[in-house]
């Protein structure tokens, strides 16, 4: 094997270590009771706060969720090949996303086809738009 995967799995483990205190972090905030502040404007702040917290929390769960899968394929053997077609991910995209799931081509495709491998919030609101815009305006 020509590529540098003990690098890359390196990589994914540090980065799950940050990911894990991170969240730890996160948790811990994310149950402060702001209500306990006498000013408004405090509450209002922490609010602000939390809201950008908890968008940061979900971001961060879902890296992880990567990242593992990622470091399960290290133990499956079947790290670095491409979870649509099988071939092997190009190097250079791994090392710059050590968690790709697809080579550049299956990727590509399915931004285009509108598949993407994990929907987005953005997606489904899309869909839904979509969907009710016919009812809606008749
Ligand atoms: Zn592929």
């Amino acid at each position: 094997m020509t590529r540098d995967d003990a690098r890359l799995q390196r990589l994914l483990e540090t980065e799950r270590k940050k990911l894990l205190a991170d969240l730890a972090y996160f948790e811990q905030v994310e149950y402060t009771d702001i209500s306990s502040s006498n000013h408004l404007a405090d509450a209002a702040t922490a609010a602000y706060d939390q809201a950008s917290d908890l968008a940061l929390l979900r971001q961060a769960k879902h890296r992880l969720k990567r990242v593992d899968r990622a470091l399960e394929k290290f133990s499956n053997g079947c790290y670095g090949y491409c979870e649509c077609c099988g071939e092997p991910i190009d190097f250079a995209r791994l090392k710059a996303l050590p968690d790709a799931r697809f080579c550049l081509q299956c990727q590509r495709k399915r931004e285009v086809s509108g598949d993407s491998p994990a929907p987005g919030p953005k997606a489904l609101e899309q869909g839904e738009l979509n969907h009710n815009s016919k009812e809606s305006f008749a």
